[in-house]
């Protein structure tokens, strides 16, 4: 089994999800008292939400690629950064270590694709919803055509991650905002939504809509699963 290194903390409300998700795979795979090998450093996300706020984003991105050099040190034989947004920090990291990082955007779309679905509809942060590291990754690399909310709603959906969410606080009103928002999307054109966000699965779950939802952070935990296997 190889050595999962994880970088969490943004936010520490689902870095918790993904510990015990990695270890639940890992010991459904090998049965018994198995549980995964992991090497995780969990940074202060006052400090990184605030470089996002003010655009100093390749400040944030040396902070992560510190900590994924010393995860590195600590043995990891890949990298998995446990938030979608922070992966736009991906050029910065891979500077300072030599393991591989496992991209949630790609192991989401390969799930997609696997399902023979072609058009989705995108939650997440402002950044993810609107920029090239992953919106565009998800069109250029993977082909898909992709929806995102208006820009009212992306307001409505982005505060309630920094504002709710990643304080570990899960409203009613924001889940039936969230099921408007997913059914104008589906009204759009999508045929499923990716939860691009590790804490949008905290407010809406598989079942609170027909819609079908990707999440992404169950998907990236499986994917880290199969590679430490693999
Ligand atoms: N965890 C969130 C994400 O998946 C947002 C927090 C962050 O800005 O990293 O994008």
């Amino acid at each position: 089994m190889k050595t999962i290194g994880l970088l969490g903390g943004m936010s520490w409300e689902s870095t918790e999800l993904y510990y015990r998700k990695i270890n639940e795979g890992i010991k459904k795979r090998l049965g018994g008292l198995h549980s995964a090998r992991i090497a995780m450093y969990s940074v202060d996300f006052h400090e990184i939400e605030e470089l996002q706020r003010i655009g100093k984003w390749d400040h944030a991105g040396e902070i992560l690629a510190e900590a994924a050099a010393r995860i590195q040190s600590a043995g990891a034989d890949f990298l998995v950064i446990c938030t979608n947004t922070m992966h736009k920090s991906i050029p910065i990291i891979e500077k300072k270590i030599s393991i591989p990082i496992l991209h949630i955007a790609d192991a989401t779309a390969q799930q997609i694709q696997a399902r023979g679905l072609k058009t989705i509809g995108l939650l997440g942060t402002n950044f993810t919803m609107e920029q090239d590291f992953y919106k565009g990754r998800l069109t250029e690399n993977h082909g898909l055509n992709v929806i995102i909310p208006n820009e009212a709603d992306r307001q409505i959906v982005h505060h309630a991650i920094y504002d709710e969410l990643c304080l570990g606080i899960v409203k009613d009103d924001s889940r039936r905002e969230y099921l408007r928002i997913m059914k104008q999307m589906q009204a759009d054109g999508a045929q499923a939504i990716i939860e691009g966000c590790t804490e949008i699965v905290m407010l809406v779950k598989q079942e609170h809509t027909d819609i079908p939802l990707f999440d992404t952070t169950a998907i990236h935990a499986e994917a880290a699963v199969e590679m430490a296997l693999a």
